[in-house]
């Protein structure tokens, strides 16, 4: 596990920092930008979007979610346990997919009360930076696995609603949340 230069309280803020783009929005369709240097901006981005994921119950946030096209996430799979590892992930990249694919159910911040299932790999070895900028490389699976290339997708402009094959159930949960099919684009294939 590497430890991260940064210690955000596992805290629910009345008025978190930064608010979160929903689906329609262009932000989430662009294609995100890598990380060039590491430095006290991304240290700040990073602290303000884990206190945001926190404030508004996520287990996952992209950069793009919060109006910003650099390549960098957060992920805390268990936000009520103070233990468990907090990542910040700089420039991630799947660099190999070591298992079979699974089925898991899926939400997002960015279209709030819609889930669905979505098939992934279900282990992955994911590359990245850290907020020191130290190359560091992790094999992960189960949810951490599947959360590390849901927020993955967000950089390529990809939502999960984009991966759902049931689009006749998805349509109407879209619908009764007051989004729109027409918002959800076809998947790229892997
Ligand atoms: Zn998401």
């Amino acid at each position: 596990m590497s430890l991260q230069p940064l210690a955000v309280p596992k805290e629910k803020l009345k008025t978190p920092p930064l608010s979160i783009h929903t689906l329609g929005d262009r932000v989430l369709r662009s294609l995100s930008k890598n990380v060039a240097t590491v430095n006290q901006e991304t240290r700040l981005l990073a602290r303000e979007m884990l206190q945001t994921m926190y404030s508004c119950d996520g287990i996952g946030l992209a950069a793009p979610q919060v109006g910003v096209n650099k390549r960098l996430i957060v992920i805390d799979i268990d936000p009520e346990e103070a233990a468990n590892p907090v990542w910040v992930m700089v420039n991630p990249v799947i660099k190999r997919v070591v298992a079979d694919l699974e089925v898991g159910q899926e939400g997002c911040l960015s279209i709030p009360n819609v889930f669905a299932d979505v098939v992934r790999p279900a282990r992955v070895v994911v590359s990245f930076r850290d907020l020191s900028g130290k190359p560091q490389a992790i094999e992960a699976s189960g949810l951490l696995a599947r959360v590390i290339q849901h927020e993955l997708d967000h950089l390529e402009g990809v939502l999960f609603v984009d991966r759902v094959e049931n689009q006749l159930a998805l349509a109407q949960d879209l619908t009764k949340q007051k989004f729109s099919l027409r918002d959800v684009q076809p998947a790229p294939v892997r």
